[in-house]
């Protein structure tokens, strides 16, 4: 099943979330994740389904099922029916894409071949070996570090040192974002930006970027006063350590 993967939905949108905040992108959003993370805004995408939504035209909001799984060769027809130079990039997201690493190691250069825009990886950060399949084909890697206090996905620390140790040292630009809401335990994020630090040695200029949770499922954000405190303490470590919401809420973009 090289060639097919289920996807969720495929649409033209801005990208909200992180440093390339506000760049047009096309989303394919996998379907799949072996992760339950408290806050999920996406539970769409978190087991398969039998039918991928697929926006007919950029930015328009009119979708028309498409039979899952999708072949490789159809995503890149449907990614051109998207006109992608007007795009910034493509966003590979879901779910988690790097479970379907065989598909992508299929599709991406295909598509970067014929589309030549960057290709751009948000990732729960916890699946290093699938990661060194697709890395070469990756312009921006955006992985999310889950804090058990908050995430309540369990322990994944080594995971995601090793994530980071892999997409450091590779051509892809690369960041890591902390989802932060009212549980977060600041010693767990003392924790990991030390070790962000020891592991991104070679380039300290590594952006950290403290997500206030997005109000959902009875999750709250940290107060305004403890973040600020947080990137105080936080910016002794690592200097580039950014506080940005979800902006494309404030839109009502999904
Ligand atoms: S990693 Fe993403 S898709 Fe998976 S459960 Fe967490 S928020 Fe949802």
């Amino acid at each position: 099943m090289k060639n097919l993967s289920y996807i969720s939905e495929i649409y033209s949108a801005v990208q909200g979330e992180g440093p390339l905040v506000g760049v047009r992108q096309i989303f394919v959003r996998f379907s799949v994740c072996d992760l339950r993370c408290v806050w999920c805004d996406t539970p769409g995408s978190l087991n398969k389904t039998k039918v991928c939504l697929v926006e007919q035209s950029p930015g328009k909001r009119e979708f028309k099922k498409n039979n899952n799984p999708v072949h490789s060769d159809e995503l890149i027809k449907i990614c051109s029916s998207l006109d992608p130079i007007m795009h910034h990039s493509l966003s590979i997201t879901g779910g988690e894409p790097l479970l379907q690493w065989k598909f992508l190691k299929s599709f991406l250069p295909g598509f970067k071949n014929r589309f030549n825009i960057p290709v751009y990886l948000e990732s729960g950060g916890h699946k290093p070996n699938e990661l060194t399949k697709v890395i070469e084909y990756l312009d921006f890697i955006s992985m999310d570090f889950k804090l058990p206090s908050s995430a309540y996905c369990g322990d994944l620390w080594d995971k995601h040192f090793d994530f980071l140790k892999i997409s450091i040292n590779s051509n892809a630009k690369t960041w890591v974002k902390i989802v932060v809401s009212n549980k977060t335990d600041f010693n767990e994020l003392e924790y990991a930006l030390k070790n962000i630090k020891s592991v991104s040695v070679s380039k300290n200029d590594i952006q950290v970027i403290l997500q206030p949770v997005t109000a959902i499922n009875n999750v709250q954000p940290p107060d305004e006063t403890i973040i600020l405190g947080w990137q105080s303490s936080l910016i002794g470590i690592l200097p580039d350590i950014r506080i940005i919401p979800q902006t494309h809420k404030f839109i009502n973009q999904k």
